[in-house]
């Protein structure tokens, strides 16, 4: 299906947007990408859901991607007999490894790791901090508390302990066994939580073999300062701004935030923005203002993606925050200060020929009203670098690999289109102009920009540029070979 705003929108499926026919209308609304939370859920439901994605790519003839979220070592209370509870302001209680249900008195809490790290008088936030309680007595099974800050808490929320350094592996045992799952079940993106160092990422990796790209989701102190190292091997980023809220002072967050678009944008690799974008959507059919400010902050700093998470999970009104999201996207994109603001903030070091062939396609198409660059990719990786010069014509990428054209879907102003492999660069440019009029991007009296790598079928050697004629007629009259 045909966007018209470059801008991503990632929304995460849970309770509220669990049948075909809520999450047909989340991507008709505008999701791009769809977040599976492996916190939450069995593997039984998440394999309903991604069937449910992949049959409506088949009905809708688009490419969607599909992030699986894995939980890393997060700590998250049990469940409740009744679900949630309501914690009061200087009430006692118990976290322990008791795996029986919870009520108001109790609830497990089910990583040893934690209680032996634990003291009195340390701090516990739950639920991205808006409860905090204060360890009074501990042990190696449990932990009595005061609740410090009441709020209703509810099953496997989080659990952020600050002041404590907890050693803790950057896969858990589920990690591994979700990554595996998922790996086979075959999504496009694996999210990684609480990465620490980049070593938690290529151990990844490892076990990932190539199935799934790589997203780092920042929320801890520590990978805040291996920024770049994790940037490095990673694929792509989310700035996980609920977790890095409770870790961090939420001060701290939007300066980190600012920081960490620009350098992805620079490595030419996706930025998620995520968390609370949309929050009062949870519960009210319009956002508010500040919510919508903040959406359009991210758009404007040049995020590839927003994202959506119990606003499209759990809440009374997904569709509504999906369709807010796009709304946002499709205003600020329209407004000159957006151009002006990612134009002035292009900052590359081109070093290759792909380098400087994306950079002239840009230049080419916004020269001569030209209405689309069409650039054939094995990788992805021409169309990442076509997209970090952020041309002012939509891109159309063009990758006889689904694999590949689901990767994409989370990266700023890519359209994909799936190809049959191609063997000569003309059939690659007839190709390319159907597309691009089949989609509505052009019509037979226009020009489109052709990149591609010949021969084909060899990634990262992109060294072609075409302007050619969207007229098939033309393209055959006026094409050299
Ligand atoms: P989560 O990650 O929703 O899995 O906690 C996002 C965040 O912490 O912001
Ligand atoms: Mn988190």
């Amino acid at each position: 299906m045909k966007r018209t705003r470059n801008v991503k929108v990632v929304a995460t499926l849970g309770p509220a947007s669990d049948t075909h026919e809520t999450i047909s209308a989340l991507f008709h609304a505008g999701a791009d990408v769809f977040r599976l939370n492996m916190s939450h859920g069995s593997h039984d439901e998440i394999r309903i859901k991604h069937q449910i994605i992949r049959q409506i790519e088949e009905e809708t003839g688009s490419t969607i991607g599909i992030l699986a979220d894995l939980q890393g070592p997060k700590l998250r209370v049990g469940v409740f007999s009744g679900d949630s509870e309501l914690l009061v302001e200087g009430a006692s209680f118990r976290l322990d490894l008791d795996e029986a249900e919870g009520n108001a008195r109790r609830v497990c809490l089910p990583h040893p790791e934690i209680f032996q790290a634990l003291e009195p008088g340390a701090s516990l936030l739950v639920n991205d901090g808006k409860i905090r309680l204060k360890v009074k007595e501990c042990g190696p099974d449990f932990a009595e508390c005061e609740v410090m800050i009441g709020g209703v808490i509810s099953n496997r929320k989080g659990v952020n302990v600050p002041d404590v350094v907890l050693p803790l592996a950057a896969l858990s045992e589920k990690d591994r066994a979700d990554l595996e799952f998922v790996c086979e079940l075959g999504v496009d993106w694996l999210a990684l939580s609480f990465v620490q160092r980049p070593e938690d990422v290529t151990e990844a990796r490892e076990l990932a073999k190539g199935r799934a790209a790589l997203l780092s989701k920042i929320e801890k102190p520590s990978a805040v300062d291996r920024f770049e190292d994790i940037l490095a091997v990673s694929d792509g980023i989310m700035v996980a701004r609920g977790d890095l809220g409770v870790e961090l002072p939420v001060q701290n967050v939007p300066p980190i935030q600012k920081r960490l678009v620009r350098k992805c944008r620079a490595a030419a690799k996706p930025v998620i923005v995520a968390t609370q974008m949309l929050e009062s959507m949870i519960e009210s059919p319009i956002p508010t203002r500040a919510e919508v400010s903040d959406v359009a902050t991210a758009i404007y700093e040049g995020a590839d993606a927003v994202m959506l998470s119990a606003e499209s999970a759990a809440g009374a009104y997904p569709v509504e925050a999906v369709r807010t999201m796009d709304n946002v996207a499709t205003e600020v994109e329209q407004d000159p200060t957006y151009t002006q603001i990612i134009e002035s903030s292009r900052k590359v070091d081109r070093m290759t020929v792909a380098d400087g062939i994306v950079a002239a396609a840009r230049e080419i198409a916004e020269t001569a009203n030209i209405k689309a660059i069409c650039c054939f990719t094995q990788s992805g990786t021409t169309a990442l670098l076509t997209a970090r010069e952020r041309p002012r014509v939509p891109i159309i990428a063009l990758t006889p690999l689904v694999k590949t054209a689901r990767r994409l879907a989370l990266t700023w102003g890519v359209n994909c289109v799936q190809t049959g492999t191609l063997e000569r660069f003309k059939m690659a440019v007839v190709s390319a102009a159907r597309v691009a009029r089949d989609e509505g991007y052009a019509g037979p009296e226009d020009m489109i920009v052709v990149t591609a790598g010949v021969p084909f079928n060899v990634e990262g050697s992109t060294n072609i540029l075409r302007v050619a004629p969207c007229d098939e007629r033309l393209i055959f009259n006026t094409d050299p070979e």
